[in-house]
């Protein structure tokens, strides 16, 4: 999507500062952490939002679990430990629709999210 602020880093018209990239995914640093350590993992094809998903899409999304490990490995916080999430929708805070998987680690983490 020619409109999409993430599909031009996938494409490389916009460099985000990258951690971690495959032919699938791309893996760089949010630009308003929220964490010492806040990556976000997304497909290089445009996917809105989870609700957007189709069975088609079951490889791609491993994909991006695996992404988060590898940045976890690459970022040293495997074992202290790191949250992934997806929000889907503006009530769950969603503001980029375009698919990407938050690695938050190098801090505490509470439960429940607000
Ligand atoms: P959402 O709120 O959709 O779950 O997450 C969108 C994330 O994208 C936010 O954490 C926000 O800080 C990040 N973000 C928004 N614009 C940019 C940008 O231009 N560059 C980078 N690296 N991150 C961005
Ligand atoms: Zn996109």
């Amino acid at each position: 999507m020619s409109d999409c602020l993430f599909c031009k880093m996938a494409n490389g018209e916009i460099t985000p500062d990258i951690v971690h990239e495959t032919d699938d995914i791309l893996a760089f640093r949010d630009i308003n952490p929220q964490a010492p350590t806040h990556v976000l993992v997304i497909p290089r094809r445009h996917i809105s939002s989870i609700n957007d998903l189709t069975e088609a899409d079951q490889e791609l999304v491993g994909k991006l679990y695996l992404g988060a490990k590898a940045v976890a490995g690459k970022e040293g916080i495997r074992e202290s430990g790191y949250r992934t999430v997806m929000n889907c929708g503006a009530g769950a805070g969603q503001t980029v629709f375009h698919i990407h998987l938050h690695v938050l680690g190098g801090r505490g983490m509470q439960w429940p999210p607000g």
